[in-house]
């Protein structure tokens, strides 16, 4: 489960097995923003004046204590590239544009915040305390279906030496089984790179309609990566059901809000070895 955090009208989650990290999973809830962006909108800038983005980017970084300057926004495009980032990348998305499409980003830097952005698709974070290197991922179905969430996991090990048995990984809030349906195009694409053992995920309810769990999926995905199921906390909201909470693309259609999910590491203590 994750943790629920009120700071007057703001509201955020974040995992409690990410102690000593800086993260969170924003919700629609203490922000400045108006109908349909109500309140605590992230993306959608054009829409949504840019001031009212950069305020709540201000209320949610002042909670969780991250300079909004070192933030690195995903150029999402439900692919499944995996980008490293640096210090060097900071600012990219919110002060200038950012300049390469990827639906994950990883750092060993404690000088970048990663953020990805969500309405219904599943955010996860990953974090290892012994290698100290973050991971965020934006997984919608095709993200899914093309298995981001394990690349993430992959390239975390390849670049930074992190082992699976030291991962951490925070599933936040995303469609659920409930509203997520779907034609048979968007089943057998999951179905047939994942194979039967993810038949409990994908419920058939007769004619052309499925209802997918990608939570379930993503947690799958991570399993199969080799990260223990004790070391995976996950959100059981669903951003369709939970009007009050969370904005949904597939409610809300094209003008919707965006969450955001973020995380920074704590910089190093003064003379310690990284
Ligand atoms: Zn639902």
């Amino acid at each position: 489960m994750l943790a629920c955090h009120l700071h007057g009208t703001l509201k955020y989650y974040t995992a409690p097995h990410f102690d000593g990290v800086r993260h969170a999973f924003s919700t629609r809830q203490g922000g400045v923003s108006l109908p349909p962006f109500d309140t605590l909108n992230l993306g959608r800038a054009g829409e949504d004046p840019r001031a009212n983005i950069l305020q709540n980017f201000e209320r949610l970084c002042g909670a969780i204590k991250v300079d909004m300057r070192r933030l690195v926004f995903a150029r999402q495009v439900h692919g499944d590239t995996v980008r490293r980032v640096t210090a060097a990348d900071a600012g990219e998305g919110l002060y200038r544009p950012a300049t390469a499409d990827c639906d994950a980003l990883v750092t060993n830097d404690p000088g970048v915040c990663l953020t990805v952005f969500s309405a219904d698709c599943v955010p996860i974070l990953l974090y290892d305390p012994e290698k100290q290197a973050v991971g965020a991922v934006h997984a919608g179905w095709r993200g899914t279906a093309l298995g981001i969430v394990r690349k993430t996991v992959e390239t975390l090990g390849d670049r930074y030496g992190c082992r699976t048995a030291h991962l951490r990984a925070a599933v936040g809030p995303c469609i659920g089984p409930c509203c997520f349906e779907t034609r048979a195009d968007v089943a057998k694409a999951l179905a047939g790179v994942l194979g039967a053992s993810v038949a409990p995920y994908i419920r058939y309810d007769g004619g052309d309609r499925f209802h997918i769990d990608l939570r379930e999926i993503n947690i799958f995905w991570l399993t199969q990566a080799g990260v223990p199921r004790a070391q995976i906390e996950l959100s059981e909201a669903c951003t369709h059901c939970r009007v009050e909470d969370f904005f949904s693309y597939r409610r809300d259609g094209a003008r919707h809000g965006s969450m955001a999910a973020f995380i920074q590491l704590n910089p190093p203590l003064e003379g310690s070895p990284r």
